[in-house]
């Protein structure tokens, strides 16, 4: 008799070690490590689902306490021993269940409804089931269609290849199959002699055959794009010469049409580094580099000709970028140089597609993979390169269970693969730049731009005394700058980390301001819909004409929006075409690229957008940047707040002059002695690197102090913050006195969709006692749910809003 160890879905800290459940026989042979199953738990035996981790022989345990396995979800495994293993490590590190790691891991079409799809190879000796599957097509099946019995039976039958067995994600199951032809031919020369001299189509089929002689080919494709005549296949299948079956159609999701591009020749600077991930690639090294490169210094090319190195070596490459969606142009780009072996992982694909994706590389035939954080765990098997592109970027950590970051899961794999992880960036993070500085990771400088252009000049302009002259919104300078740039029919780029119209509305009379009812937060005006937004929660409502208090209608609206600066611009310059790039003009699939591709096409002299306009745009013929309130991140409470600007005006400078004309870039600010402003006016990364990491010593926060944030929430306030108090008082009795812990207090906004926040911070340097204690809070948290109060632990937080 066989146990199979397995993972629970019941949040639990006991359930982070598996559950021992007897494999009936019939499954014996069928069930393997990765499958899930349905189960019985608990007292009342109810069903739930659980996660196969192992395997093995019955020895010392009595069979008569254990329970029976009630059946199967899968007919393969969804997860393999390699995502198993990292399961356990992430959820020790994250203070998280194990059961919400795999379920993480898990491929997200997995997660939908999907049914199943069988067909048999041969006539079935058991009747009932040879009914119930026909010949050649695919039976679409849920799990009603087949005894729980019939199932386990198909599994073994699947095993001894009587009847094929797969997923097909619900409606969309047509297109999964095409026909195919396949050689039978033995003797070319023989059928050659047998064709009429003059039956040129045939004689191309035949030649075709020869050069492909054990290959599927599919019908459509060798008629469209190799010439092959339809009636000569005809011809040829009549004759027994060729079979036709069917293969399965790989949906290609992105449309994009490949542009053949090859490797650049490198710069100096490019091949050294090059030249030193290729060395560890080769010799197997699970080295983690950090390149810190100037915008523009071709990070891309160095990553593309490592890729190539893996793939040289049968290898494959797992290339992670912040947002897909952002960065259509860095997809293109690795497109272009790999072809088809590319398979991108996106928040916009089709179910169906995502599984089409996900199978190309389970299979192996996906050999690099693009995707934003989930496809860290995309299940390549063989891994040469991995790497982070804009490593420092805040989307790589997760800010729901698991809380985990993107780098570590990355280096945790480049151990398992004996591979190198590269993290790239113009801003690396101060963690990454200090653990560099260490000799932790291997450091690459590359400070020159590719194209022997200088970075682009920085002039910051000091708003305080421009509102007087020339208003809030648009300087002088940037304005001449502006107008300079059109009459040259050069682009321009504006940023504007504010989306609406106006951010908050104030009664002039009483001074009400309209906040949202669900949080602690105002509501921003939207010209575009004719509402008051919330952008925490999504709320909306009417735009008042008087004030909800007092109903004065002297009513005013502060703050300037993306909305605004828009139709500002149609005034003072109706002669510019102007491309608005905000959450608000790209919540339709595909809206990103539509926006980029026409800017790039030079339809639009202006791209004006918030923050999703700084990552990674190349387009050569902007040489203007302007930044209208560079200040917005500044207040934040959050002690990355400098980092933060400075990263982003950095990054958004480095948009312009990336061809062969200079780029300007005017940064518009109320705070134009700060640090941060003054060294993107230099774009000096490290000084600003050294400045940052004196305060951040002072202050005792990352990198010199670990930090673990707990959030305590509630629907009423009394009860977040009566519990956030008791769990300070227990870390006081369990935490070493050399460990900070700050608060609780609320969070800044206290409130959101009317849940009030409690924060804890934790910093310290080393505490052997926090791990245990963070894991008691952990576990009661599941109690304290039942009492509808919320606890989260975030290991290495990034967000403190
Ligand atoms: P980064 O990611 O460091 O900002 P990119 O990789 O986008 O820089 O490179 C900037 C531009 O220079 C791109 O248009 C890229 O195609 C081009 N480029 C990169 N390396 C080379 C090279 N060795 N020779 C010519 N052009 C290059
Ligand atoms: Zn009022
Ligand atoms: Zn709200």
């Amino acid at each position: 008799m066989q146990i199979a160890n397995i993972i629970v879905d019941v949040p639990t800290m006991q359930t982070n070690s598996p559950y021992s459940y007897l494999v009936p026989k019939d499954l014996q042979s069928s069930l393997s490590k990765g499958m899930r199953v349905v189960v019985p738990f608990g007292k009342g035996n109810r069903k739930i689902e659980g996660f196969v981790v192992g395997i093995e022989p019955l020895t010392n345990q009595d069979p008569a306490k254990l329970k029976e396995i009630s059946s199967i979800m899968d007919f393969e495994p969804v997860l393999d021993e390699e995502l198993l293993d990292l399961s356990k490590w992430l959820a020790d590190k994250t203070y998280a269940f194990r059961i919400s790691c795999l379920l993480t891991m898990l491929p997200n079409v997995m997660k939908a409804k999907y049914a199943k799809a069988v067909k048999k190879n041969h006539p079935l000796t058991n009747q009932a089931l040879n009914q119930k599957v026909s010949d050649n097509l695919m039976t679409l099946f849920d799990d009603k269609h087949f005894t729980e019995k019939e199932l386990n039976q198909l599994i073994l039958m699947q095993k001894k290849g009587d009847v094929e067995i797969e997923y097909v994600v619900k409606n969309e199951a047509k297109s999964k199959v095409e026909l195919a032809i396949q050689n039978q031919i033995n003797d070319f020369s023989g059928v050659r002699k047998h064709l009429k001299t003059n039956a040129s189509a045939q004689h191309h089929l035949l030649d075709f055959l020869e050069k492909h002689p054990k290959e599927k080919l599919v019908q459509k494709k060798i008629i469209e794009k190799d010439g092959i005549s339809p009636s000569a296949i005809k011809a040829f299948f009549n004759k027994g010469w060729i079979n036709k079956t069917q293969v399965e159609k790989y949906r290609n999701p992105y449309n994009h049409k490949l542009v053949r591009d090859h490797p650049k020749r490198l710069t100096p600077e490019q091949e050294k580094a090059v030249l030193e991930i290729d060395q560890a690639i080769k010799k197997k090294k699970p080295e983690t580099f950090l390149i810190e490169g100037v915008t523009g210094s071709g990070k891309t090319e160095i990553y593309l000709q490592n890729i190539q190195t893996a793939l040289n070596d049968g290898r494959q490459a797992l290339m992670l970028v912040p947002e897909i969606a952002l960065t259509p142009q860095m997809v293109n780009r690795v497109k272009n140089r790999f072809g088809n072996q590319v398979a991108i992982i996106h928040s916009g694909l089709s179910n169906g597609e995502r599984y089409d994706e996900w199978r190309r590389i389970r299979d192996g035939n996906a050999k690099v993979v693009v995707g934003a954080r989930s496809a860290v765990f995309a299940p390549l098997q063989n891994i040469g390169i991995i790497i982070l592109d804009e490593e420092h970027d805040t989307s790589y950590k997760q800010d729901e269970n698991p809380r985990y970051h993107t780098r570590d899961v990355a280096i945790w794999r480049s151990k398992y693969h004996h591979c190198p992880v590269v993290l790239g960036s113009a801003t690396p993070s101060l963690e990454s730049r200090a653990r560099a500085g260490k000799g932790v990771y291997h450091f690459i400088r590359l400070t020159k731009r590719v194209n022997q252009q200088q970075l682009p000049e920085v002039e910051i302009v000091d708003m305080t005394k421009e509102v007087a002259k020339s208003g809030d919104i648009f300087s002088e300078e940037l304005l001449q700058a502006i107008n300079e740039k059109l009459t040259k029919h050069e682009q321009v780029v504006l940023m504007l980390n504010r989306r609406g119209f106006s951010s908050f509305m104030m009664c002039r009379d009483c001074g009400y301001v309209l906040m949202c009812p669900n949080c602690d937060i105002s509501l921003t005006m939207h010209l575009d819909s004719h509402t008051m937004k919330c952008h925490y929660c999504g709320f909306e409502e009417p735009i008042p004409n008087v004030c909800p208090k007092c109903h004065s209608h002297n009513i005013r609206y502060f703050g300037t929006g993306t909305e605004k600066v828009e139709q500002e611009l149609a005034k003072i310059l109706p002669q510019a075409r102007i491309l608005r790039m905000d959450v608000d003009t790209t919540k339709r699939k595909g809206a990103h690229e539509r926006i980029l591709n026409e800017f790039g096409e030079q339809k639009a002299d202006i791209l004006l957008g918030t923050q999703m306009i700084a990552k990674g745009l190349d387009f050569p013929n902007v040489t203007l940047v302007g930044v209208l309130n560079a200040d917005t991140g500044l207040d934040l409470p959050d002690f990355r707040a400098s980092e933060r600007t400075f990263d982003l005006l950095t990054q958004v400078a480095g948009r312009a002059g990336r061809a062969d004309k200079a780029g300007k870039v005017i940064i518009q600010t109320f705070n134009p002695e700060h640090y941060a402003i003054q060294l993107v006016k230099k774009q000096d990364y490290e000084t600003f690197y050294k400045k940052e990491m004196k305060l951040r010593h002072l202050a005792g926060y990352a990198p010199y102090y670990f930090t673990v944030k707990l959030t305590v929430s509630s629907t009423k306030e009394q009860q977040a913050a009566g519990k956030s108090y008791e769990i300070l008082k227990y870390l006081k009795t369990q935490l070493s006195h050399k460990t900070m812990i700050l608060g609780p207090t609320p969070r800044p906004i206290a409130r959101i969709k009317n849940r009030y926040y409690y924060q804890i911070i934790i910093k310290y340097k080393v505490d052997k006692k926090l791990s245990p204690a963070l894991k008691q809070i952990l576990q009661s948290s599941q109690q304290e749910a039942r009492k509808g109060l919320r606890i989260a632990i975030d290991s290495e937080p990034v967000n403190f809003m």
